[in-house]
This record gives structure tokens, C-alpha cells and sequence, in this order.
């Protein structure tokens, strides 16, 4: 239950270690030639492009209007691994733009729900779900042991912290963005071509609009994450990105795709200066654990809807969870393996085993933080 080592408690919740032994393929089954043929047959693939596809082992960040047709792609596609990671559970807005959901995963962790649906889609696929919040305290351990990280997040400073592990460790980078008609994409290899923070060096989550003031058109989401996987497959398959030093734009309203070159800057984190400095998790001076408290989008009719992430990957107890929300008169409305949602009088409460929490219907960030101290137990 202790704060602590991030791998350590990752591995205890996937039940399994996270850099476990890569086993490699060196040949197709008749099946797999049969179910990817139609790839084989492209040049730019081929059998050898299949079997690395094969071998690849992709994470992929957000399961949301982004991962989840990213997910749905490289899982028919057959990459061999894919580490799904998000920290939220499916919403009712979500469903007309998420196709990895449908009405019966409304309340489920995503990646939970997700995970069994990849499964059904292609069970061959090594599917490992991650119910974690990414931030600068977890990003190292998200991003371990993977080939390739592709970008489905909605929040800047967690952008940021991705990039920057990926940065640190080496690992090529596929960011993608879109909102209302429009969607952006670039292909970040550390070391080569610029970063997030060389091109967009100084955004800010407040300064951002969102999906649920500005919408967002799913069909920009599919051009989008159809470009990003494009990118992942290529860098997979060992040919050069399209999008090095190139941030796409698309806009919907005319079906206009135009590139800007971007350049590396030579002061980013990304050319060595501060690089392998690492925000590890934080404890006050009473020792107690810090958390963020963020306000997301509205929910469920506008109501102020809160994430509360520590700073670090906890284990939760579910069940003690559970007691005390039920003592404090809540209703179970989900529950998995990862997370836990509770309603009471139009007040929503999903928490994570990793400790991330989303809080729908009170007043304040006080509040919020009040109701996750009264229902979770965290041990020191
Ligand atoms: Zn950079």
C-alpha cells in the first residue's frame, strides 16, 4: 500500500511484470498470413513488415475520441503488444465518438472495458490495460519496456511529462491532437527531429479549449489517428516517418492537409540540457502524498467534474473503497478488476487502484478532495 516504486506497484496491479522477457517470432502461423494478407501484399509492409508489426511493442496513452481508433487499428493490424493507459471511465458523451465502447461500458474503466473488446477483435494481440494517471511522477514507468508511444492524450501538462519520458528513454513519439474541425499531427524521434516542447514550448492547460466547450467532429478524430497509426507503422516497419520536423494540420471544413516545418531548439530539454533529471513521487514535509487536483470538462449536464491524481501509482483497496461509500450512501454503478464508480444524489466517484480519481457533481476542488480523503484509505 505504500507510496513508492512506480514498476513495482504497476506490475502488482497488471498481476504480471511489465519488462517481462520478449519473446520473439520468427515466423508467421497460415492463419496470420491469411487474416493480414491484404497488408502482406503492400510493398510497404510485406511479410517481414508483418512480423515486426508482430513484434512491436506499442503503448498507447488516452483511450479516448484518439486511442480508441488508434487501439482498434493496430489491434487488426497485429501488432503483437499494445499498453493501453488512461485513468478515466466511459461517459455517455463519449459514445457517439469511441467506438471501442458501447452503452453497456458507461461507468467501466476504459481501459478495462477496452481491453476485452481489443480481445474480441483480434485475440491474438497481447492487450495490457493500465489504469493510470500519466504525469511527470509516472510517465517513466508508462512509457517502459515500449517500442513506440502514440499520443491520444487531452491534456497539455500530460503531454509534456509523456514527451518528456520518451525523451529520456529514447523512445519515437507519435503526438496527435484534434478539436472541433480540426486535428494536427508529428512524429517526435528523440534525438533527431524536434520535440513537443521545441514546437510548442509553453502551452498551458487553462489556456486550452476542450471537447465539451468547443465539440469535436469524430471523423477528424478517424484522419487523424489513421495518420498517427500510418506514422507508428512506418517507424515499426523500419522506414523513415512522414512527419519529422513536420506538424500536419488538417481542417475538416475544406479537407485542406498542410505541413509547417519546425526545427529543434537548441535550449529543449530534447538537446541534452537537463536531460535524466526526473520528478519522482512526492511526499510534504508530514509525509503525507501529494495530489493534483485539476477541473475537467463538465459532465453529465455541466457538472463541475474534478481529477484528483497523485503524484505516483498507489494501490487501492476496492473493497474498503467500497464499505465506506456504501456507509456514506453511494451506490455501486460499476466495478472491475481496476476501478470502482459510485453515485449519490446526482455526485459521481470513479477511483482507480492506481489512485486516480474523477469526481463529478460537487461544488469545489475542496470538495472533491474532501469526498476522495472520506471514501479512500490511503496507507503510508
Ligand atoms: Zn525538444
Amino acid at each position: 500500500m505504500a507510496m513508492g516504486n512506480g514498476v513495482k506497484e504497476m506490475e502488482e496491479q497488471m498481476g504480471r511484470e511489465v519488462s517481462r522477457e520478449r519473446r520473439k517470432v520468427t515466423e508467421l502461423s497460415e492463419d496470420e498470413v491469411e487474416r493480414y494478407s491484404r497488408q502482406i501484399m503492400l510493398d510497404s509492409i510485406g511479410y517481414e513488415g508483418q512480423l515486426r508489426l508482430r513484434n512491436a511493442r506499442v503503448c498507447i496513452t488516452g483511450a479516448g475520441g484518439l486511442g480508441s481508433p488508434i487501439a482498434m487499428q493496430l489491434t487488426a493490424m497485429g501488432v503483437g503488444y499494445i499498453r493501453l493507459v488512461d485513468r478515466d471511465v466511459v461517459e455517455l458523451s463519449n459514445l457517439h465518438r469511441q467506438m471501442l465502447y458501447t452503452d453497456a461500458d458507461i461507468g467501466k474503466v476504459k481501459v478495462e472495458a477496452a481491453a476485452s473488446r481489443l480481445k474480441a477483435i483480434n485475440p491474438s494481440v497481447d492487450v495490457e490495460p493500465l489504469a493510470v494517471s500519466i504525469n511527470e511522477g509516472t510517465a517513466d514507468d508508462v512509457v517502459k519496456g515500449c517500442d513506440l508511444v502514440i499520443d491520444g492524450l487531452d491534456s497539455i501538462d500530460a503531454r509534456y511529462a509523456l514527451n518528456d519520458a520518451c525523451v529520456r528513454a529514447g523512445i519515437p513519439y507519435v503526438y496527435g491532437g484534434a478539436l472541433g474541425m480540426l486535428g494536427s499531427a508529428c512524429t517526435v524521434l528523440p534525438g533527431r527531429s524536434a520535440c513537443i516542447r521545441c514546437i510548442f514550448p509553453e502551452l498551458s492547460d487553462d489556456e486550452m479549449p476542450t471537447c465539451s466547450i468547443e465539440g469535436v467532429h469524430p471523423s477528424i478524430l478517424y484522419m487523424v489517428s489513421a495518420v498517427q497509426v500510418s506514422e507508428a507503422v512506418r517507424i515499426i516497419t523500419g522506414q523513415e516517418p512522414v512527419l519529422l520536423n513536420k506538424l500536419l494540420y488538417i481542417d475538416l471544413n475544406d479537407l485542406s492537409f498542410s505541413t509547417i516545418d519546425v526545427s529543434r531548439n537548441e535550449h529543449c530539454i530534447c538537446n541534452g540540457i537537463n536531460r535524466g533529471k526526473r520528478v519522482v513521487a512526492t511526499t510534504t514535509a508530514s509525509g503525507s502524498i501529494v495530489f493534483k487536483v485539476e477541473e475537467l470538462c463538465g459532465r453529465d449536464m455541466g457538472k463541475r467534474t474534478f481529477s484528483i491524481t497523485p503524484k505516483g501509482i498507489l494501490a487501492i483497496d476496492l473493497d474498503a473503497v467500497a464499505r465506506k461509500a456504501s456507509s456514506l450512501g453511494f451506490k455501486e454503478k460499476s466495478r472491475g478488476e481496476m476501478g470502482i464508480t459510485l453515485v449519490s444524489d446526482g455526485r459521481s466517484f470513479s477511483v482507480l487502484r492506481s489512485g486516480a480519481a474523477v469526481v463529478v457533481g460537487v461544488e469545489s476542488e475542496d470538495a472533491a478532495l474532501n469526498l476522495y480523503n472520506a471514501m479512500v484509505e490511503v496507507k503510508q
